[in-house]
């Protein structure tokens, strides 16, 4: 059997601990036996992220805006412990706050569905993207105590030094003030990336904030977003037959429980951060999460949403037997090489990412599966695969297909 070109590279960022492992074996037994597979390969494990003084994760960033999509492993973000446990010279940033930084995007998660694996809410028949601005507001904010009574003001003073005002409150007792903002250009890229990704995978796209109480700041992301969609996007929506359409964020949530599912749920930074968690439980499995972030300029980098699986990799460190859930990172590659074969125009590609997904949840459907989905699945007389076995059993599930 011949294998299937690719034109252009992917960037390939590898990552670390049980993720770095399963990478492997993805490679190994899914995509390297089908695939003339062309990569530029970036190690962002720690070692050699210390290495090189973190270059290596800035270059992969830079070759990710060069070539338009990447595929990441998860990572370590340090703190003190992983600065002693790896002798770091520093303790280096988050590598994903690092790559969003340069390449300004927002990122995108959605639950993959599988059949004998119920979501909580027994009406959500189709994922749900959430789609998180990934900056600012209280995540940015300026906090102070107010010890007793006193005037707290807000005051902005011009680069000529005019300044305007305005009285937080007149406090009579002790309490507490926060002063937070947020940036035009950081929400208008916001808003791009949305409507981009919703013209992208056809899906209608909502966005919510609470522009009834908050007259100026949510008002004023409700104004980009309704500007820039009359502006850019009302005729290509209109004509894939999707919607773009505001509301409160009550009555989102409201709205997101009662529905089917199949859209993209747009946020501001903190209702995202915590709807995705409260979306990835209620749809089964971090393990089933996948992430995608869509820089304004259409540039792609593919991930799964949980991290590293510390735990499981110091099991199989010790010869003990792990059943780690690969999917996620399975579906980090199909993405990647999926919209590759966009770009390149390689539909054999695209197919053969359709095909290893289906491969994937055609395993897991006929009662193969990880421990973790064994823990919530409905399906009986199901076989727990270990982590090597579960991959082993989509590679035969895949040939025969
Ligand atoms: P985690 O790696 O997501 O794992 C937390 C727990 O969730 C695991 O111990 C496991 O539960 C379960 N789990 C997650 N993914 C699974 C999978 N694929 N298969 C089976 N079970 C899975 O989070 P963490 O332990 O908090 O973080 C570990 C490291 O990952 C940290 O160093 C952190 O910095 C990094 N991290 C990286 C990213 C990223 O690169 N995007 C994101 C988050 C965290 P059980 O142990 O109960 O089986
Ligand atoms: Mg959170």
């Amino acid at each position: 059997m011949s294998k299937i070109e690719m034109k252009t590279p992917l960037v390939e960022m590898d990552g670390d601990e049980m993720t770095r492992i399963l990478w492997k074996y993805i490679k190994d037994e899914l995509l390297l036996p089908f695939i003339d597979l062309k990569t530029e390969y970036y190690d962002l494990g720690l070692e050699h992220r210390n290495e090189t003084d973190d270059k290596v994760t800035f270059d992969s960033a830079y070759a990710t805006q060069k070539y338009g999509v990447a595929v990441k492993c998860a990572t370590i973000t340090p703190n003190a412990a992983r600065v002693e446990e790896y002798n770091l010279k520093e303790m280096w940033k988050s590598p994903n706050g690092t790559i969003r930084a340069i390449l300004d995007g927002t990122v995108f998660r959605a639950p993959i569905i599988v059949k004998g694996i119920e979501p909580c809410v027994k009406n959500w028949k189709a994922p749900i993207t959430i789609a998180r601005h990934a900056y600012g507001d209280v995540y940015k904010a300026s906090e102070m105590k107010i010890p007793g009574p006193g005037k707290v003001e807000l005051v902005y003073t011009a680069e000529d030094g005019s300044t305007e005002s305005v009285l937080v409150h007149e406090f009579k007792s002790a309490g507490i003030v926060q002063g937070m903002h947020n940036l035009e250009p950081s929400i208008e890229s916001f808003a791009r990336s949305c409507f981009n990704y919703a013209l992208d995978t056809k899906q209608t796209l909502w966005f919510a904030t609470k522009d009834t109480i908050s007259k100026k700041y949510d008002h004023t992301f409700k104004d980009i977003f309704q500007d820039i969609y009359d502006a850019e996007y009302k005729e290509k929506f209109e004509a894939a037959g999707i919607e773009y359409f505001y509301t409160l964020i009550d009555d989102a949530v409201a709205r997101v429980m009662k529905s089917k599912g199949g859209f993209i749920w747009a946020c501001k930074n903190y209702d995202g951060d915590v709807m995705s968690d409260m979306l990835s439980s209620a749809f089964g499995s971090l393990a089933m999460m996948t992430s995608v972030l869509v820089s304004p300029s259409g540039v792609y980098e593919y991930e799964a949403a949980h991290g590293t699986v510390q735990r499981h990799y110091y099991k199989h460190l010790a010869g003990e037997e792990t059943s780690t859930n690969p999917v996620a990172t399975i579906f980090a590659w199909t993405g990647a090489l999926r919209k590759r074969g966009e770009l390149d125009e390689t539909p054999e590609l695209s197919a053969f990412a359709d095909k290893l997904e289906k491969a994937t949840i055609d395993t897991i459907e006929g009662g193969q599966m990880t421990k973790d989905l064994a823990l919530i699945t409905e399906l009986k007389d199901v076989t727990v695969l270990n982590t090597e076995n579960f991959i082993k059993a989509i590679r035969a599930t895949l040939e025969a297909m």
